[in-house]
């Protein structure tokens, strides 16, 4: 049972420091949202980057750097997961990594320019033990004057509400796919324990990061289905990262058929157009897309990138072929993330800044 969509609620948003009055709808029909699906592709793309001039500035796209604190050995049983514990993908485990270690990768990762770190525990849900260490890098990164963000599984309301204290501004959590197919994917929790997190998530005052991820095998009406539950929430996530699957090996999916490219552009295109004001996230399987699908996923509305080597535990583009690629696009960093000033030292270090403990969410965690 999903019970958390909200029907009617429209509002106003505030959009790049300017006040305009702005039409968020929540109340999308699987239907409706069909029809943006089966638009011509030229006329969906239309669509797409009309509706993103309106909310953002089109050349600008936001990047950040996401640190895996905790790899491996999770109880859930996500399909698509390389981290689940249950399979045997080769993955080389690690412990909570120690403060001090937090604290020089997010220095370093600020030093490239980046203003948002985000953290990710391949956990269920945080242990009691584990709060206060994670608490203390919350703390610590903001310290620095960074933008913080947590992955870290479940939370319960005081969890969340402790995170918040502590400084957190954003929390991720995934829905994965639509609730008819999510049972393909995952059984060890629910749907609605998704959504209850991301309530209490809502309920301390954070910012949401929540996405999907397409090409497990799901039908159109299932991508439709995830976008209307994100689209449909009583807040759009601020950011909304769509994953293209990695099939690595030893997870179920491994052998997934390959979804056809266009339908992950209409993915992007269509969460745009319904989450007008939200940043989309071209996420996990960046790796695999040439840099003209790349291109294809910017004009369609996407306007948020990790950098690095590696997305969680799949490898990622290298930050300098990003940087090219940003070049001849004619793409700059987002002020908001990377202030103008920074801009420049930005794009010379960021060639040389992907360690390999840069990640970001291909996980739903
Ligand atoms: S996606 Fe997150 S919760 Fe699922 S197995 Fe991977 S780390 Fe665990």
């Amino acid at each position: 049972m999903v019970s958390t969509v909200s029907s009617t609620t429209v509002s106003s948003t505030t959009v790049s420091s300017t006040t305009v009055p702005l039409t968020i709808r929540h109340e999308w029909t699987a239907q409706q949202v069909l029809s943006l699906f089966r638009q011509p592709f030229n006329d969906l793309l239309f669509e797409a980057q009309s509706t993103h001039r309106e909310y953002f500035d089109p050349n600008r796209v936001q990047i950040s750097t996401l640190l895996s604190i905790k790899t491996g050995a999770c109880p859930e049983d996500c399909k698509y997961c390389p981290q689940s514990g249950i399979y045997n993908t080769g993955l080389e485990k690690e412990k909570l990594l120690e403060i001090d270690k937090v604290i020089s990768e997010a220095q370093a990762a600020k030093d490239s320019g980046a203003t948002r770190f985000c953290m990710g525990a391949a956990w269920r849900s945080p242990a009691a033990k584990d709060m206060p260490c994670v608490l203390n890098m919350v703390k610590e990164v903001k310290a620095l004057g960074m933008e913080t963000c947590m992955t870290l599984g479940m939370l319960t309301d005081v969890q969340a509400q402790d995170l918040a204290d502590a400084g957190l501004d954003y929390y991720n959590h995934n829905l994965d796919t639509s609730p008819e197919y999510y049972g393909e994917i995952i059984t060890t929790r629910s749907y609605q324990d998704r959504l209850d997190t991301l309530e209490n998530v809502r309920g301390a005052g954070m910012k949401v990061c929540c996405g999907g991820i397409v090409g497990m095998g799901e039908s159109v009406m299932d991508r439709v289905g995830l976008l209307v539950q994100l689209a449909n929430l009583a807040e759009h996530p601020e950011s909304v990262p769509i994953n293209m699957l990695v099939k690595v090996a030893g997870t179920p999916l491994e052998n997934e058929q390959d979804l056809d490219p266009f339908e992950f552009i209409r993915t992007i295109a269509v969460a745009r157009i319904i989450m007008p004001a939200s940043h989309v996230r071209l996420s996990a399987g960046r790796e695999d897309m040439n840099e003209e699908m790349q291109a294809l996923a910017f004009h369609a509305g996407a306007n948020s990138i990790f950098y690095g080597e590696k997305l969680l535990t799949t490898p990622n583009p290298v930050a300098n072929k990003d940087m090219q690629l940003f070049d001849r696009l004619g793409i700059k960093p987002e002020e908001h993330h990377a202030h103008p000033e920074q801009e420049e030292e930005m794009q010379a270090a960021v060639t040389k800044a992907a360690s390999d403990k840069y990640f970001y969410d291909a996980a739903s965690s």
